[in-house]
This record gives structure tokens, sequence and C-alpha cells, in this order.
């Protein structure tokens, strides 16, 4: 039995935080005895939710340091990637590359990345939302891709170097890496028109994508790691994980509607309301002096109400406000009452497959209706 290590690193191949203290573990060439990795699933601490590893790691989540000794400061336990990896570059400062730690444009990467990268990158791989402060994916792969540039927009474009920040590998290095193995799998899983606007937007930028291209092709460690995750990743599609991401696996590929003219403007309505998530415009058959349609401009799906998921409840909730305020408009003249409907399917009633509210007003219903 090997002595114990002086380090325990919790970690598995897929982390995409961890990846990068496996990488300055790597490159600094730091042993198996001065850090051990281990799974957290394979090891005595029992799995991210055992009461073991939480009282190490209050967030469930990987990578997680511990030392055999505490720190100056009574700390044993580290559950936090770039605090580890800063750890772990003071303590080995003499071992290998320094990884830069006070360059600023490496550290205003690596902060970007924790910040506003990293806290949406769910978007890609969760079953469900949220995605950071985002409701609807579409939103979260948006705000992604939008960080990416800025990101980007930091890089500088006559630069032959592999690195981001001049001839050594930095910490940005090891940071950005891993999520753009992330991006370059799963964001063209995302692309689901020809239309070259949504493929310029869901994409890798252009300098970050031949800076990751060249890290894979002239730096082995990064190359490993790149192995590591997409080997982990493969098994993700395995799993068919991605049937059930919406836009990704998960498409809405049910035929266009009328409404879809209604939308791109090809036949002619009466709109009441264009909002950047749905339009409202007068039902050209009307069941009621008052009758308004509200539909979601991203069908995404909802060809019927019953087939909404955690993905649709924002905007479900969207749609019950707008009744709500249409029902409210004293311009509209439903004088604050009204029968919202929704027709869900052949034999209640639906005819166009695209998920609509029906806003009736002007009379008295009755109940139950028929
Ligand atoms: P459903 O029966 O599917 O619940 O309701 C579909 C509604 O769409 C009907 O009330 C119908 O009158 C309305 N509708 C169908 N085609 C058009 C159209 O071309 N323009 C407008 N404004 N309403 C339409």
């Amino acid at each position: 039995m090997s002595a114990a290590s002086k380090h325990t690193l919790y970690d598995v191949p897929v982390s995409n935080n961890g990846a990068r203290v496996r990488i300055i573990l790597y490159k600094k060439g730091i042993p198996e005895n001065e850090v051990k990795i281990v799974s957290p699933f394979e090891s005595s601490l029992g799995g991210l939710k055992s009461p073991e590893y939480l009282a190490l790691n209050p967030q469930g989540k990987m990578p997680l340091l511990t030392t055999s000794s505490a720190s100056a400061d009574g700390i044993s336990a580290i559950p936090e990637s770039d605090t580890i990896a800063r750890y772990l570059l003071s303590e080995y400062e003499g071992l290998g590359p320094s990884f830069l730690p006070n360059n600023v444009k490496s550290n205003l990467i690596a902060r970007l990345h924790d910040m506003y990268l990293t806290t949406v990158q769910g978007c890609m791989y969760k079953a469900t939302p949220p995605f950071g402060p985002f409701q609807t994916r579409k939103d979260a792969l948006l705000e992604y891709c939008k960080q990416l540039r800025v990101i980007d927009d930091l890089l500088d474009s006559s630069s032959a170097s592999t690195y981001l920040c001049g001839d050594e590998v930095s910490l940005a290095d090891a940071t950005l890496f891993p999520s753009l193995v992330f991006a370059n799998y799963m964001l063209p899983m995302f692309v689901i028109s020809s239309n070259k606007e949504e493929q310029d937007t869901l994409c890798v930028p252009t300098k970050l994508n031949t800076w990751y291209q060249n890290i894979i092709k002239n730096d082995d460690v990064f190359s490993r790691v790149h192995n590591e995750i997409t080997k982990a990743l493969d098994s993700w599609n395995d799993n068919k994980r991605w049937d059930k991401i919406l836009h990704a696996g998960l498409r809405d590929n049910a035929p266009t509607t009328i409404f879809d003219k209604i939308l791109n403007g090809d036949i002619p309505a009466t709109i009441v309301k264009d909002h950047p998530k749905y339009l409202a415009f007068r039902d050209i058959n009307p069941a009621a002096p008052n009758h308004i349609l509200i539909i979601p401009k991203d069908r995404a799906l909802l060809t019927h109400l019953h087939y909404a998921t955690s993905d649709h409840v924002e905007i479900l909730g969207t749609l019950l406000q707008a009744a709500g305020e249409i029902v409210n408009d004293p311009e509209l003249g439903y004088g604050g009452t009204g029968r919202i409907v929704i027709n869900d399917g052949g034999s209640a009633g639906q005819e166009v497959f695209h998920l609509h509210l029906h806003v009736l007003g002007g009379r008295s219903f009755s109940w139950p209706p028929g």
C-alpha cells in the first residue's frame, strides 16, 4: 500500500473546473505522493451528496482539495477551483512553470471565465433551468456566447503564441481550456438552422478557436486533458443525454403553422402587442366581442401545452401574465374580466398546433364550457 499523500484532489475527468487543477498538476509534474487524484464517488467520502463530503465542500461540487496538515489559517479543505489552483501555484512555486499568477491579463480572463462563463454554461448540458440567472436555455446560450466574445476581444490577433498571455502558460490557459472543450463539443449541437446569423452567434469566436486548436496541437498536457474530458463527454453521448436537452437532441420538428406566417409577416394580422417573447393579435374568427390570441414567438416543442417541460416555465408564465395585462388594458375593452382558454389537443378543439392562449371578453361566459 502506498504511503498517504500530502494532498488529495477529489475530481473526475469530466469535471470542468477540476480540469484546470489537473493541468497545473500535470504541467508542474507534481507527483502522486504530493497530490493524489481520487474520484469522490470511489472514495470513502461516499459521493458528492454524502454528509462527509458536504462537510468539506458545502456546495457538493468538484473539485475539492484536502491537505493532511491544516494551513496557517486552519484550513485543511479547499472546495473551490481557483483557490485550489492558486494554492498549488504557491505551494509548488519552484516546480515547473509559474502559470504567471500576477499577470493582469491572465487574472482578468480567469475571473471573467469564473464569473460570467462558468455560471451559465450548464445551459449546454443540464436537463433543467435555471442556468445561472437565466430561465431559458436560449437566453443562457446567447449570454454564454457573448461572454466568449468578451474574452476573445482581449486576445491579440497578431500573436502566433501557443498561450493566451505570451510565451508562457498562464492560469488563464488552464482555467479557460476545459470550458472550450465543452463549448467546442456542445455548441454545434444547438445550431439548428442554416441561418448564418445563428451559426455566427452560437460558436467559439475566431481568436479563441485558433488558440484552442494550437494549444492542443503544441502542448501535450492540454492535449491529454482534452482527451480526458472528451472521453468522459462521449460517455454522455452513449447515455443519450442530449435527447433530453431542448434544442440539442430534443428538437421541434413539427410542421410550421399559419401562426409562423403571421410571425414572419407573410400574412396580415391585427397585432395588439409585439413583445420580444410573444405576439398578441386579434382572432380572425372571434368567438366573443373581444378575442385576442397570444402565441410564443419561439414555439420550441410547444405545439401542444402537454409537451411543456421545465424549459418552458418562463414562457408559460410570461404568456399568462400577458393575458392578465390584456384583460386589464382599458383600451382593449375587457373591463378587467375575461375567459382565458388553451385548447390542448384535437378533442379539446385545438386546430393550430402552435401553443396559443385565447383571451376572450366583452360578454358573459357559461360554465362548464361546451
Ligand atoms: P384553436 O382551435 O387551435 O384553439 O384556435 C385557433 C384559433 O386561431 C382559432 O380561433 C382561429 O379562428 C384562429 N386563426 C386561425 N387562422 C388564423 C389566421 O390566419 N389569423 C388569425 N388572426 N387567427 C386565425
